[in-house]
């Protein structure tokens, strides 16, 4: 167990000048503060907050966020408050403290998505980025010791901890958090693909410790020989990334990558005459490896002239033939400098001098950093994170699909793109070349024509990759396509798009709009609009004039909506799957055929709850219905266009739905397919209903033309309309399909 002289011995190794008796004192402080508390372990409080500020030592912290570590819990869990910690240690330290505290009231709940979290903890982190660091180190531990927690809190907190913090230390490029968290979290989270995966590494180290040694001393040998004094050692994959690599390539197998571990190549850091870092021996290292041993093309990443957006710096490559006989696969080695070592450990962390901060928000201090240091080019991937702090900031709204789009950026992995000029844009995985163009420039985005990858053109939705140059070709009066929507990956972008639509003619949205639903109203079998919208009367709950049915076409032609979600509110699903559609599946006597349906409505999604049909308008299964909370607590289910129910009070309303959709329910449905025959076709489509959980009734082809093929009678039997929604979709998707209907 780790002890207080442990600790402070830390302390006094540590090159600075501390008061050491005020740091014993704020242990002192926290000890009794937490007297006769104890850890799920049974251990006394206090080795929690000594165990966190022992391992934030490693990220150079001041003396106020070694006190803060120690007193982190004692204002919520004691009576001492934030006033006395103040009255003891002062100002800097309450401010740290209540900034752990704030934090840890950040908790995901399953009601509470956990992004949502995520966007009140960046908003705190944003004011002292030095409580992010405690709390990192404060959420270390927790997993550490969170086999001591009850099982059901432990899944929870992993979860938490893999969506939250993970991504956090990550952006930060703190590594050593980074991977110890994710490891840690992994088992709790997944312990199935845990055990398969631990299983299978335990037996890949057994082997692997045999060829380890001889493949480090076989290149140490060689550089050696070769004039290079440097230092070697291996690493292997953290289990739950091996985890993630796997499903990435759809392969289960440890064997099946070849990077699980890798040798790693520590220089010493070179200073130039200038002060600033001199990596030519790094690269020449590289050359004189890649002389001896063949080094895959496409597997060298050069993190050094292109760090990572979160400043991370080495040299990936993979060489063949290093091995011994009893191991050929090709060697990932990895080489950096002393001071990138440092930088990928401990991040952002390596960075801080926390004495010049005047104990300001974290941006005006990081600016105040950057002007300080001579060395700019060091910084610049800290000053980038900083802007995209601030840029987060500036849009945080409570607008859901930003923050949906924020998911997307942060928690996808990044890619990073060049210009012709050899700017480096850093992108979420999966960018195509318009978010690279609204990258650049609004107006290069809206006038994008296209794109040329490393010099040859490619489709405008193409996935760009990392160390691509892409070049975007624009056109005088270019404007950019609703298509583009679809697939564009980047908030940005797709902002972009939306808001030159926005500001376009009106007329023609709601043309385009109108256009886009009866598209869709007749895929789904029903009569295009009439001219006065008559199917949008009721829509969202209210009832709508024909120019505000307008409006609601005009947001379809702008992409606000989706036309799936306009027919779903309109329609009740007893509509989209008509009764004479539906089968029973279940029968249970003769007498209850005739009953087809009983009539239950769901209160908010619940079930069971009791509810009584009003007489007003006496709502008859399938009609669009709301409910209202009466006086006396009980609910009362009228019509969606009921006029005593419109003049009701708002705040007593309550969203019902009908509850027959149950699961032996089945309805079943003919699709109309047009397909461009090929061999195989037909073996794809039945592979994909079979594989959506749907049962084929009849099937029957007719050739309208020599290439072309229609199913006419494609029966099946569907438990939902999002479940056939869903299926049409992905038929739609398959090679020579050239479209699907459903009729009634
Ligand atoms: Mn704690």
């Amino acid at each position: 167990m780790l002890t207080v002289d442990q600790f402070l011995k830390k302390i006094d190794k540590l090159d600075e000048d501390f008061d050491q008796k005020r740091i014993k004192l704020a242990y002192d402080y926290a000890a009794n503060a937490h007297e006769g508390q104890k850890r799920y372990s049974g251990e006394p409080y206090i080795t929690h907050p000594l165990q966190v500020a022992y391992r934030l030592l490693d990220f150079s912290p001041d003396e106020d966020m070694i006190v803060a570590a120690l007193l982190h819990d004692v204002s919520e869990d004691t009576e001492k408050t934030l006033d006395d910690i103040e009255d003891a240690f002062g100002p800097s330290v309450r401010n740290l403290v209540r900034g752990l505290e704030k934090l840890s009231k950040v908790r995901s709940r399953i009601d509470e998505p956990a992004i949502e979290n995520l966007r009140k903890m960046f908003v705190s982190m944003a004011a002292d980025i030095r409580v992010i660091l405690i709390k990192l180190c404060d959420r270390w531990h927790n997993m550490e010791t969170l086999g001591h927690v009850r099982p059901e809190k432990q899944k929870r907190i992993a979860k938490e901890t893999l969506d939250i913090y993970v991504p956090i230390a990550s952006r930060l490029g703190i590594y050593r958090i980074k991977s110890e968290l994710e490891d840690l979290c992994f088992q709790y989270v997944y312990p199935d693909y845990y055990d398969h995966i631990h299983e299978q590494l335990k037996d890949f180290t057994k082997q692997s410790s045999k060829f380890l040694s001889k493949l480090e001393s076989t290149l140490t040998k060689f550089l050696t020989s070769e004039g290079y004094n440097v230092s070697i050692s291996s690493r292997m994959k953290t289990s739950y990334s091996i985890y993630r690599k796997l499903r990435r390539k759809g392969k289960s197998n440890v064997d099946d990558i070849f990077d699980v571990f890798a040798l790693r190549i520590v220089l010493p850091t070179v200073l130039g005459s200038s002060g600033a870092e001199d990596n030519g021996e790094l690269y020449k290292v590289l050359g004189v490896i890649h002389s001896k041993w063949t080094p895959l093309a496409n597997r060298f990443k050069d993190y050094v002239a292109v760090p990572k957006p979160n400043g991370y710096r080495s040299l990936h490559t993979t060489v063949i033939g290093l091995g011994p006989k009893e191991y050929n696969k090709p060697v990932e080695i990895q080489l950096r400098t002393e001071k990138m070592h440092q930088e990928a450990e401990f991040g952002v962390a390596s960075h801080l001098v926390y004495k010049e901060t005047g104990g300001n928000s974290a941006k005006s201090w990081f600016m105040e950093k950057i002007a300080r240091r001579p060395k700019k080019q060091v910084l610049e991937s800290q000053i980038s994170w900083v802007k995209a702090l601030d840029q987060l900031q500036s849009e945080i709204s409570n607008n859901a699909e930003f923050i949906e789009n924020l998911q997307v950026d942060l928690f996808n992995d990044r890619i990073f793109v060049l210009t012709p000029d050899g700017e480096v844009k850093d992108l979420p995985f999966g960018a195509t070349p318009i978010d690279f163009a609204y990258a650049i420039h609004t107006d290069i985005g809206n006038r994008c024509h296209m794109a040329k990858v490393n010099g040859s053109v490619v489709p405008l939705d193409a996935e760009l990759r990392s160390g691509q140059v892409v070049e975007i070709l624009t056109k005088k009066k270019g404007e950019p396509n609703q298509y583009w929507l679809s697939f564009v990956k980047t908030a940005s972008a797709k902002n972009k798009i939306k808001n030159y639509f926005k500001g376009k003619d009106s007329e023609k949205n709601t043309r385009e709009g109108r256009d886009l639903l009866n598209k869709y109203l007749e895929r789904i079998g029903k009569p295009v609009l009439d001219s006065d919208y008559s199917i949008l009367k009721f829509f969202g709950g209210n009832r709508l004039t024909v120019s505000e049915r307008e409006k609601v076409l005009e947001e379809i032609g702008l992409g606000m909506i989706l036309p799936s979600q306009v027919v779903k509110a309109v329609f009740p699903l007893e509509d989209l799957l008509t009764s004479n559609q539906q089968i029973k599946t279940v029968r249970k006597s003769k007498k209850s055929k005739k009953k087809v349906i009983p009539k239950e409505v769901l209160v908010d999604g619940l079930k069971d709850l009791p509810v009584k049909f009003a007489s007003c308008c006496k709502p008859r299964i399938g009609d669009p219905i709301d409910g209202f909370i009466t006086r006396g607590n009980s609910i009362t289910v009228h019509k969606s266009n009921c006029k005593i129910f419109n003049s009701s009070e708002k705040d007593r309303r309550i969203g019902v739905s009908w509850a027959h959709m149950s699961a032996n329910t089945k309805y079943r449905v003919n699709l109309v397919v047009e397909l461009e025959d090929r061999i195989g076709l037909l073996r794809d489509l039945t592979m994909v209903v079979s594989n959506a959980g749907v049962n084929i009734v009849d099937i029957s082809l007719q050739r309208s033309t020599s290439e072309t093929v229609k199913l006419r009678h494609f029966i099946l039997e569907v438990d939902s309309y999002e479940q056939l929604e869903n299926l049409m979709s992905k038929i739609e998707r398959i090679d020579n399909i050239i479209s699907v209907k459903k009729i009634d």
